[in-house]
Protein backbone atom coordinates (compact mmCIF):
# COMPACT_ATOMS: atom_id res chain seq x y z
CA UNK A 1 0.00 0.00 0.00
CA UNK A 2 1.30 3.52 -0.76
CA UNK A 3 -0.50 5.38 1.85
CA UNK A 4 2.54 8.82 1.04
CA UNK A 5 3.28 11.17 3.05
CA UNK A 6 0.57 13.28 2.72
CA UNK A 7 -2.13 10.99 3.92
CA UNK A 8 -1.93 12.60 7.71
CA UNK A 9 -2.43 15.86 6.92
CA UNK A 10 -5.39 15.03 4.09
CA UNK A 11 -7.20 12.75 6.45
CA UNK A 12 -7.09 15.36 9.71
CA UNK A 13 -8.17 18.43 6.86
CA UNK A 14 -11.58 15.95 6.26
CA UNK A 15 -11.74 14.90 9.81
CA UNK A 16 -13.01 18.40 10.60
CA UNK A 17 -15.65 18.89 7.60
CA UNK A 18 -16.50 15.18 7.98
CA UNK A 19 -17.74 13.51 4.02
CA UNK A 20 -21.76 14.22 4.84
CA UNK A 21 -21.87 16.28 1.62
CA UNK A 22 -24.74 15.99 -0.93
CA UNK A 23 -23.97 14.57 -4.21
CA UNK A 24 -23.72 18.76 -5.83
CA UNK A 25 -21.86 19.85 -2.78
CA UNK A 26 -19.64 16.80 -3.34
CA UNK A 27 -19.19 17.17 -7.11
CA UNK A 28 -18.03 20.76 -6.17
CA UNK A 29 -15.77 19.06 -3.43
CA UNK A 30 -12.12 20.89 -3.70
CA UNK A 31 -8.88 18.47 -4.73
CA UNK A 32 -7.62 18.56 -1.09
CA UNK A 33 -10.92 17.44 0.25
CA UNK A 34 -10.62 14.82 -2.59
CA UNK A 35 -7.37 13.47 -1.54
CA UNK A 36 -8.81 13.33 1.60
CA UNK A 37 -11.70 11.42 1.48
CA UNK A 38 -9.62 8.71 -0.71
CA UNK A 39 -7.01 8.77 1.92
CA UNK A 40 -9.39 8.09 4.28
CA UNK A 41 -11.49 5.24 2.27
CA UNK A 42 -8.52 3.63 1.49
CA UNK A 43 -7.32 3.43 5.36
CA UNK A 44 -10.76 1.70 6.28
CA UNK A 45 -10.43 -0.57 3.83
CA UNK A 46 -6.70 -1.47 4.04
CA UNK A 47 -7.93 -1.81 8.16
CA UNK A 48 -10.18 -4.09 7.25
CA UNK A 49 -8.01 -6.13 5.24
CA UNK A 50 -4.94 -6.17 7.09
CA UNK A 51 -6.23 -5.60 10.91
CA UNK A 52 -4.93 -3.33 13.47
CA UNK A 53 -2.04 -3.82 16.14
CA UNK A 54 -3.66 -2.76 19.57
CA UNK A 55 -1.55 -1.16 22.10
CA UNK A 56 -3.70 0.73 24.10
CA UNK A 57 -7.06 -0.63 25.83
CA UNK A 58 -9.87 -1.44 23.49
CA UNK A 59 -13.35 -2.65 23.64
CA UNK A 60 -13.07 -6.37 21.77
CA UNK A 61 -15.41 -8.86 20.85
CA UNK A 62 -14.49 -12.73 21.06
CA UNK A 63 -15.99 -15.80 19.12
CA UNK A 64 -19.46 -15.98 18.23
CA UNK A 65 -21.43 -14.69 15.16
CA UNK A 66 -21.31 -11.44 13.91
CA UNK A 67 -17.83 -9.30 14.35
CA UNK A 68 -15.89 -11.42 16.05
CA UNK A 69 -12.14 -11.47 17.20
CA UNK A 70 -12.70 -7.87 16.35
CA UNK A 71 -12.16 -4.29 17.64
CA UNK A 72 -14.71 -1.54 17.42
CA UNK A 73 -13.91 2.17 16.74
CA UNK A 74 -14.44 5.33 14.94
CA UNK A 75 -12.01 5.92 12.56
CA UNK A 76 -12.27 9.58 11.01
CA UNK A 77 -15.59 9.33 11.78
CA UNK A 78 -16.15 6.18 10.15
CA UNK A 79 -17.56 3.37 12.73
CA UNK A 80 -15.60 0.54 11.75
CA UNK A 81 -15.04 -2.96 13.11
CA UNK A 82 -11.48 -4.49 12.14
CA UNK A 83 -9.56 -7.58 13.13
CA UNK A 84 -7.47 -7.48 15.88
CA UNK A 85 -7.22 -10.65 17.02
CA UNK A 86 -5.82 -12.90 14.82
CA UNK A 87 -2.66 -13.73 12.91
CA UNK A 88 -3.70 -11.25 10.20
CA UNK A 89 -3.53 -8.40 12.85
CA UNK A 90 -0.42 -9.69 14.62
CA UNK A 91 1.40 -8.88 11.31
CA UNK A 92 -0.87 -5.25 10.45
CA UNK A 93 1.59 -2.22 9.69
CA UNK A 94 -0.86 -0.16 11.41
CA UNK A 95 -1.50 0.16 14.95
CA UNK A 96 -3.80 1.90 17.62
CA UNK A 97 -1.86 4.03 19.69
CA UNK A 98 -2.55 6.73 22.87
CA UNK A 99 -1.91 10.47 21.99
CA UNK A 100 -1.89 13.33 24.18
CA UNK A 101 -5.92 13.91 24.27
CA UNK A 102 -6.91 10.57 22.68
CA UNK A 103 -6.29 7.97 20.29
CA UNK A 104 -4.89 7.63 16.45
CA UNK A 105 -4.13 5.05 14.25
CA UNK A 106 -0.57 5.36 13.60
CA UNK A 107 2.00 3.36 10.45
CA UNK A 108 5.45 3.25 12.09
CA UNK A 109 5.49 6.97 13.42
CA UNK A 110 3.07 8.26 10.96
CA UNK A 111 -0.15 9.59 12.23
CA UNK A 112 -3.13 8.86 10.10
CA UNK A 113 -6.02 9.32 11.25
CA UNK A 114 -7.54 9.92 14.67
CA UNK A 115 -9.26 7.09 16.07
CA UNK A 116 -12.31 6.90 18.95
CA UNK A 117 -12.29 3.35 20.48
CA UNK A 118 -15.73 2.36 21.51
CA UNK A 119 -15.86 2.38 25.73
CA UNK A 120 -16.70 -0.69 28.18
CA UNK A 121 -20.52 -0.39 27.82
CA UNK A 122 -21.98 0.21 31.80
CA UNK A 123 -25.00 -2.44 31.05
CA UNK A 124 -22.09 -4.65 30.91
CA UNK A 125 -21.51 -4.21 35.11
CA UNK A 126 -25.27 -5.51 35.67
CA UNK A 127 -27.03 -8.71 35.98
CA UNK A 128 -29.89 -10.14 36.11
CA UNK A 129 -32.10 -11.66 39.53
CA UNK A 130 -30.92 -15.22 38.49
CA UNK A 131 -27.39 -13.96 38.69
CA UNK A 132 -26.81 -13.59 34.69
CA UNK A 133 -24.57 -11.09 33.54
CA UNK A 134 -26.24 -8.68 30.99
CA UNK A 135 -23.02 -9.27 28.59
CA UNK A 136 -24.02 -12.88 28.49
CA UNK A 137 -27.40 -11.69 27.33
CA UNK A 138 -26.39 -9.01 24.95
CA UNK A 139 -23.56 -7.25 23.47
CA UNK A 140 -23.08 -3.32 22.29
CA UNK A 141 -22.04 -3.48 18.86
CA UNK A 142 -20.59 0.55 18.79
CA UNK A 143 -24.25 1.75 19.01
CA UNK A 144 -25.85 -1.50 18.30
CA UNK A 145 -27.83 -3.91 20.60
CA UNK A 146 -26.89 -7.24 19.46
CA UNK A 147 -27.71 -10.89 20.49
CA UNK A 148 -27.53 -14.54 19.37
CA UNK A 149 -30.91 -15.47 20.51
CA UNK A 150 -30.31 -18.89 19.88
CA UNK A 151 -26.75 -19.82 20.68
CA UNK A 152 -27.11 -23.52 19.15
CA UNK A 153 -27.60 -24.34 14.99
CA UNK A 154 -28.75 -27.14 13.78
CA UNK A 155 -25.49 -27.29 11.09
CA UNK A 156 -23.17 -26.52 13.64
CA UNK A 157 -20.37 -29.91 14.50
CA UNK A 158 -21.77 -31.66 11.25
CA UNK A 159 -20.42 -31.70 7.30
CA UNK A 160 -23.45 -28.74 7.10
CA UNK A 161 -21.42 -26.22 9.79
CA UNK A 162 -20.71 -23.13 7.29
CA UNK A 163 -17.13 -22.61 7.26
CA UNK A 164 -16.63 -19.27 8.78
CA UNK A 165 -19.48 -19.17 11.00
CA UNK A 166 -18.61 -19.01 14.70
CA UNK A 167 -22.05 -19.62 17.11
CA UNK A 168 -20.75 -22.54 18.97
CA UNK A 169 -17.40 -20.68 19.92
CA UNK A 170 -18.76 -18.55 22.75
CA UNK A 171 -21.37 -21.05 23.72
CA UNK A 172 -18.29 -23.46 24.74
CA UNK A 173 -15.93 -21.05 26.02
CA UNK A 174 -18.97 -19.83 28.26
CA UNK A 175 -19.32 -16.36 27.41
CA UNK A 176 -22.78 -16.95 26.61
CA UNK A 177 -26.22 -18.74 27.59
CA UNK A 178 -27.62 -20.95 25.03
CA UNK A 179 -30.94 -19.72 24.83
CA UNK A 180 -32.64 -15.95 26.12
CA UNK A 181 -35.45 -15.64 26.71
CA UNK A 182 -37.69 -12.64 25.19
CA UNK A 183 -38.00 -11.28 28.56
CA UNK A 184 -34.20 -11.20 29.64
CA UNK A 185 -33.50 -9.26 25.59
CA UNK A 186 -36.21 -6.72 26.52
CA UNK A 187 -34.46 -5.99 30.28
CA UNK A 188 -30.87 -5.95 28.86
CA UNK A 189 -31.83 -4.02 25.46
CA UNK A 190 -33.59 -1.56 27.71
CA UNK A 191 -30.12 -0.94 30.19
CA UNK A 192 -28.55 -0.46 26.53
CA UNK A 193 -30.37 2.09 25.42
CA UNK A 194 -30.38 3.89 28.82
CA UNK A 195 -27.10 3.57 29.91
CA UNK A 196 -25.31 3.62 26.70
CA UNK A 197 -27.11 4.99 23.94
CA UNK A 198 -27.95 2.02 21.85
CA UNK A 199 -30.16 3.43 18.38
CA UNK A 200 -31.03 -0.05 17.42
CA UNK A 201 -31.24 -3.57 17.99
CA UNK A 202 -29.55 -6.54 15.83
CA UNK A 203 -30.89 -9.83 17.04
CA UNK A 204 -29.85 -12.95 15.28
CA UNK A 205 -30.02 -16.97 16.12
CA UNK A 206 -28.66 -20.49 14.60
CA UNK A 207 -30.80 -22.20 12.06
CA UNK A 208 -33.36 -24.93 13.17
CA UNK A 209 -34.66 -27.88 11.58
CA UNK A 210 -38.20 -26.80 12.11
CA UNK A 211 -40.52 -24.77 9.04
CA UNK A 212 -39.75 -21.42 10.09
CA UNK A 213 -35.97 -22.32 11.08
CA UNK A 214 -36.02 -20.45 14.27
CA UNK A 215 -37.39 -17.22 12.63
CA UNK A 216 -40.77 -17.28 15.23
CA UNK A 217 -38.68 -17.18 17.94
CA UNK A 218 -36.19 -14.84 17.13
CA UNK A 219 -39.16 -12.27 15.90
CA UNK A 220 -40.67 -13.31 19.27
CA UNK A 221 -37.12 -12.07 21.11
CA UNK A 222 -37.34 -8.91 19.12
CA UNK A 223 -41.14 -8.14 19.70
CA UNK A 224 -40.15 -7.73 23.44
CA UNK A 225 -36.99 -5.75 22.89
CA UNK A 226 -39.30 -3.07 20.65
CA UNK A 227 -42.31 -2.44 23.35
CA UNK A 228 -39.64 -2.66 25.96
CA UNK A 229 -37.19 -0.01 24.42
CA UNK A 230 -38.93 1.43 21.39
CA UNK A 231 -35.88 0.96 19.21
CA UNK A 232 -35.97 -0.06 15.57
CA UNK A 233 -35.30 -3.94 15.80
CA UNK A 234 -33.52 -6.12 12.94
CA UNK A 235 -34.32 -9.63 12.87
CA UNK A 236 -31.83 -12.45 11.32
CA UNK A 237 -33.08 -15.76 9.85
CA UNK A 238 -32.40 -18.25 7.04
CA UNK A 239 -35.46 -19.27 4.55
CA UNK A 240 -38.19 -20.24 6.20
CA UNK A 241 -39.65 -23.09 4.74
CA UNK A 242 -43.31 -21.63 4.28
CA UNK A 243 -42.75 -18.06 3.32
CA UNK A 244 -45.89 -17.21 5.52
CA UNK A 245 -43.69 -16.98 8.54
CA UNK A 246 -41.96 -13.85 7.20
CA UNK A 247 -45.98 -12.69 7.61
CA UNK A 248 -45.72 -13.78 10.71
CA UNK A 249 -42.27 -11.84 11.82
CA UNK A 250 -43.70 -8.72 9.80
CA UNK A 251 -47.09 -8.87 12.07
CA UNK A 252 -45.10 -8.61 14.81
CA UNK A 253 -43.94 -5.17 14.12
CA UNK A 254 -40.01 -6.08 13.50
CA UNK A 255 -38.75 -3.38 11.49
CA UNK A 256 -36.39 -4.73 9.35
CA UNK A 257 -34.77 -8.21 8.60
CA UNK A 258 -31.42 -9.82 7.60
CA UNK A 259 -31.55 -13.21 4.93
CA UNK A 260 -28.11 -14.08 4.29
CA UNK A 261 -27.19 -15.74 1.44
CA UNK A 262 -23.71 -14.87 2.39
CA UNK A 263 -22.51 -15.54 -1.28
CA UNK A 264 -23.64 -15.49 -5.15
CA UNK A 265 -21.37 -17.58 -6.43
CA UNK A 266 -23.03 -21.44 -6.42
CA UNK A 267 -19.82 -23.21 -5.85
CA UNK A 268 -17.99 -20.93 -3.12
CA UNK A 269 -21.64 -21.37 -1.41
CA UNK A 270 -21.88 -25.29 -2.04
CA UNK A 271 -18.37 -25.41 -0.15
CA UNK A 272 -19.05 -22.49 2.36
CA UNK A 273 -22.19 -23.11 3.72
CA UNK A 274 -23.48 -26.56 2.18
CA UNK A 275 -27.29 -26.48 3.65
CA UNK A 276 -27.77 -22.77 2.37
CA UNK A 277 -26.30 -23.95 -0.52
CA UNK A 278 -29.11 -26.53 -0.71
CA UNK A 279 -32.11 -24.13 0.34
CA UNK A 280 -30.53 -22.34 -2.95
CA UNK A 281 -30.11 -19.17 -4.20
CA UNK A 282 -33.46 -18.92 -6.35
CA UNK A 283 -35.00 -19.47 -2.68
CA UNK A 284 -33.44 -16.81 -1.12
CA UNK A 285 -34.80 -14.38 -3.50
CA UNK A 286 -37.89 -15.94 -3.01
CA UNK A 287 -38.29 -15.33 0.27
CA UNK A 288 -36.64 -11.35 -0.11
CA UNK A 289 -39.40 -10.92 -2.08
CA UNK A 290 -41.90 -11.86 0.16
CA UNK A 291 -39.90 -9.96 3.12
CA UNK A 292 -39.46 -6.43 0.84
CA UNK A 293 -43.49 -7.09 0.31
CA UNK A 294 -43.69 -6.81 3.80
CA UNK A 295 -40.80 -4.68 5.19
CA UNK A 296 -40.19 -2.42 2.12
CA UNK A 297 -37.69 -1.55 0.30
CA UNK A 298 -34.00 -1.45 1.72
CA UNK A 299 -35.54 -3.03 4.46
CA UNK A 300 -34.51 -6.30 4.01
CA UNK A 301 -30.56 -7.07 3.70
CA UNK A 302 -28.29 -10.07 2.83
CA UNK A 303 -24.43 -10.41 4.31
CA UNK A 304 -22.73 -10.87 0.89
CA UNK A 305 -19.16 -12.18 1.71
CA UNK A 306 -16.09 -11.52 0.20
CA UNK A 307 -12.60 -13.20 0.03
CA UNK A 308 -14.16 -17.13 0.03
CA UNK A 309 -12.79 -17.59 -3.63
CA UNK A 310 -16.18 -16.19 -5.27
CA UNK A 311 -16.28 -14.81 -8.97
CA UNK A 312 -16.28 -11.40 -8.82
CA UNK A 313 -19.02 -10.80 -11.68
CA UNK A 314 -21.17 -13.53 -10.01
CA UNK A 315 -20.46 -11.19 -7.31
CA UNK A 316 -21.73 -8.02 -8.73
CA UNK A 317 -24.65 -9.20 -11.03
CA UNK A 318 -26.17 -11.32 -8.01
CA UNK A 319 -26.47 -8.05 -5.73
CA UNK A 320 -27.74 -5.79 -8.53
CA UNK A 321 -30.51 -8.68 -9.14
CA UNK A 322 -31.08 -8.06 -5.47
CA UNK A 323 -31.05 -4.23 -5.76
CA UNK A 324 -33.44 -4.30 -8.65
CA UNK A 325 -36.00 -6.08 -6.08
CA UNK A 326 -35.37 -3.87 -3.12
CA UNK A 327 -32.96 -6.01 -1.16
CA UNK A 328 -30.20 -4.09 0.15
CA UNK A 329 -26.37 -6.14 -0.22
CA UNK A 330 -24.30 -5.63 2.87
CA UNK A 331 -21.00 -6.37 1.02
CA UNK A 332 -18.05 -7.63 3.60
CA UNK A 333 -14.60 -8.91 3.57
CA UNK A 334 -14.61 -12.42 5.56
CA UNK A 335 -13.70 -11.70 9.54
CA UNK A 336 -11.71 -15.32 10.14
CA UNK A 337 -12.73 -16.20 13.70
CA UNK A 338 -10.49 -18.11 15.61
CA UNK A 339 -11.40 -21.62 15.93
CA UNK A 340 -13.76 -21.73 12.78
CA UNK A 341 -13.42 -24.10 9.97
CA UNK A 342 -12.08 -20.28 7.93
CA UNK A 343 -9.53 -19.52 10.63
CA UNK A 344 -6.68 -18.86 8.59
CA UNK A 345 -8.49 -17.53 5.23
CA UNK A 346 -6.77 -14.22 4.31
CA UNK A 347 -9.28 -11.31 4.08
CA UNK A 348 -8.94 -9.89 0.78
CA UNK A 349 -6.87 -6.70 0.11
CA UNK A 350 -8.37 -3.49 -0.69
CA UNK A 351 -8.03 -3.39 -4.73
CA UNK A 352 -10.54 -6.15 -4.51
CA UNK A 353 -13.03 -5.33 -2.26
CA UNK A 354 -12.99 -1.17 -3.36
CA UNK A 355 -13.84 -2.33 -6.38
CA UNK A 356 -16.71 -4.42 -5.53
CA UNK A 357 -17.89 -1.24 -3.31
CA UNK A 358 -17.72 0.72 -6.14
CA UNK A 359 -19.34 -1.28 -8.83
CA UNK A 360 -22.27 -1.84 -6.07
CA UNK A 361 -22.67 0.98 -4.93
CA UNK A 362 -22.93 3.05 -8.34
CA UNK A 363 -25.54 0.73 -9.08
CA UNK A 364 -27.59 1.19 -5.83
CA UNK A 365 -27.06 5.64 -6.42
CA UNK A 366 -28.44 4.39 -9.94
CA UNK A 367 -31.55 2.97 -8.66
CA UNK A 368 -32.14 5.30 -6.26
CA UNK A 369 -31.29 2.73 -3.23
CA UNK A 370 -30.80 5.36 -0.16
CA UNK A 371 -27.91 3.34 1.55
CA UNK A 372 -29.48 4.76 4.95
CA UNK A 373 -32.27 3.57 4.14
CA UNK A 374 -32.38 0.14 6.62
CA UNK A 375 -34.20 1.05 10.19
CA UNK A 376 -32.61 -1.46 12.14
CA UNK A 377 -29.48 -3.87 11.86
CA UNK A 378 -25.79 -4.48 10.74
CA UNK A 379 -27.00 -2.97 7.35
CA UNK A 380 -28.06 0.19 9.50
CA UNK A 381 -24.78 0.36 11.34
CA UNK A 382 -22.34 -0.66 8.64
CA UNK A 383 -19.34 -1.06 10.75
CA UNK A 384 -18.06 -4.13 9.27
CA UNK A 385 -18.00 -3.16 5.65
CA UNK A 386 -15.57 -0.49 3.80
CA UNK A 387 -18.43 0.66 1.48
CA UNK A 388 -19.29 3.85 3.75
CA UNK A 389 -16.35 4.95 3.26
CA UNK A 390 -16.10 3.94 -0.86
CA UNK A 391 -19.60 5.81 -1.23
CA UNK A 392 -18.65 9.50 -0.94
CA UNK A 393 -15.71 8.54 -4.10
CA UNK A 394 -18.59 7.79 -6.28
CA UNK A 395 -19.60 11.25 -6.40
CA UNK A 396 -16.51 13.16 -6.57
CA UNK A 397 -14.43 10.78 -8.39
CA UNK A 398 -14.59 8.83 -11.40
CA UNK A 399 -17.11 6.26 -12.56
CA UNK A 400 -16.04 2.91 -11.54
CA UNK A 401 -14.58 0.83 -14.24
CA UNK A 402 -16.34 -2.23 -15.38
CA UNK A 403 -15.10 -5.23 -13.07
CA UNK A 404 -13.45 -8.21 -14.93
CA UNK A 405 -11.32 -10.36 -12.35
CA UNK A 406 -9.96 -9.84 -8.85
CA UNK A 407 -7.00 -7.73 -8.41
S1 LIG B 1 -26.68 -21.14 9.51
FE1 LIG B 1 -24.46 -21.18 9.23
S2 LIG B 1 -23.83 -19.05 9.76
FE2 LIG B 1 -25.88 -19.34 10.61
S3 LIG B 1 -25.54 -20.05 12.71
FE3 LIG B 1 -25.78 -21.89 11.44
S4 LIG B 1 -23.69 -22.50 10.91
FE4 LIG B 1 -23.61 -20.34 11.63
Amino acid sequence: MNMGRGISSAVSSLESTRIESTPIESAQAQPAERDAATSLANLVVDLQARGLRVEVPLERRHGGAGPSDSGMLWVGGFPITVPTDNATAADSPYALKAEDDGYAIFEGSQRLATASPQQRPRFYDLTTADGIPYWKIGLLHLDSFASTVVQTCSYWGNDDQCKFCGIGISLDSGRTIVKKSPEQLAEVAAAAKELDGAVDATLTTGSSNGIDRGARYVARCGHAVKEATGLPVEVQFEPPRKLEVIDEVADLGIDSVGIHVESFDPAVLAYVAPAKARTGIEAYFRAWERAVDRFGEGQVSTYVILGMGEDPELTVQGCRRAIDIGVFPFVVPIRPVAGSLMEDVKPPDRAYTQRIYRQVGAYMAERGMDSNAPKAGCARCKACSGQPSVQPLLQIGPRPVQLSHAS
